[in-house]
């Protein structure tokens, strides 16, 4: 398949889970991905697995909490392949969990910083890339925590992963005059490092507990959140913006 031919792509939380399935599934679709986290082996490691497959992918290694990151990236998208056409914002991280009235707000912050204010400044460098090419695809990892569901412990999570449902909507229409999209997708519980499900002291029962949660009674794969990152982010989507996408295997809605 090649909807995405000719394009060229930036992946924040490349090194594992959803924007590492992400980064491969865009590759494989023919854009030239820039693709970004800390950890620079895993992001070396995936760019040669995109290389054997065919494709093509540079890795720019930093934190996304740094305004210098978000612009680099942007310049290796430039310097690299000639412009940007997708972004996909997706780094972030649960951060520290517990009652508010315990939470630092040095742990407050550390959790908005990188999944909230991390959006923004990709979202500064990234648009007048894409005003250059008449047009793009903007998009942001959120969370069904904070939109459709409230969790026990998880306040700056949730506060972080709804504000980005709001900076997209502003976004889509500062930008829709442009031909610019921007759009959250909202994953269920997801099998990748960061779920609690694979917290080092989490035995078979929470793993029961979390797919229970479901409609479908199962937590979804990186592939399959990455098959819906790329419906947005490609042509397929042509006519979606300013819109929050679930795709949780009906954590939102099961009451069961
Ligand atoms: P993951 O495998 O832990 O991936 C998180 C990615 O973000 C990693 O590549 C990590 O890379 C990167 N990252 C974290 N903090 C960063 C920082 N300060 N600077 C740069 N990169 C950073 O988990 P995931 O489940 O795929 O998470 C991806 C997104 O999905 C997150 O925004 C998460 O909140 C969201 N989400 C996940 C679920 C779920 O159930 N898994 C559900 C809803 C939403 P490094 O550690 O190498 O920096």
């Amino acid at each position: 398949m090649n909807r995405l031919t000719g394009k060229i792509a930036i992946v924040t939380g490349a090194s594992s889970g959803i924007g590492h399935a992400t980064a491969r599934l865009f590759a494989g679709e023919g854009a030239n991905v820039i693709v970004s986290a800390r950890r620079q082996d895993e992001l070396d490691a995936l760019v040669e697995a995109i290389a054997r497959d065919g494709g093509t992918a540079v890795a720019v290694s930093g934190d996304v909490c740094d305004e210098r990151l978000a612009q680099r990236l942007v310049d290796t998208a430039l310097e690299r392949f000639g412009g940007l056409d997708i972004a996909f914002n997706n780094a972030g991280a649960t951060g520290a969990m517990g009652p508010v009235p315990d939470m630092a707000l040095s742990d407050w912050h550390e959790t908005l910083d990188t999944n909230l204010t991390s959006a923004f400044l990709g979202a500064k460098y990234q648009i007048p890339a894409l005003l250059q090419r008449g047009g793009g695809s903007l998009l942001f990892t959120s969370s069904f925590v904070g939109h459709t569901v409230g969790m026990p412990g998880m306040a700056a999570y949730g506060a972080s992963k709804a504000g980005i449902l709001g900076l997209v909507k502003c976004l889509a229409t500062e930008l829709g005059p442009n031909g610019i999209r921007a759009n959250a997708l909202l994953p269920g519980g997801t099998d990748t490092p960061a779920s609690i499900t694979n917290a080092p002291d989490a035995g078979p029962e929470v793993l029961a507990f979390v797919e229970n949660l479901h409609a479908l009674k199962r937590m979804a794969t990186p592939e399959e959140i990455a098959r819906a990152a790329l419906y947005l982010a490609s042509d397929d989507a042509s006519f979606i913006t300013g819109t929050a996408m679930l795709v949780d295997g009906g954590v939102s809605i099961s009451r069961t």
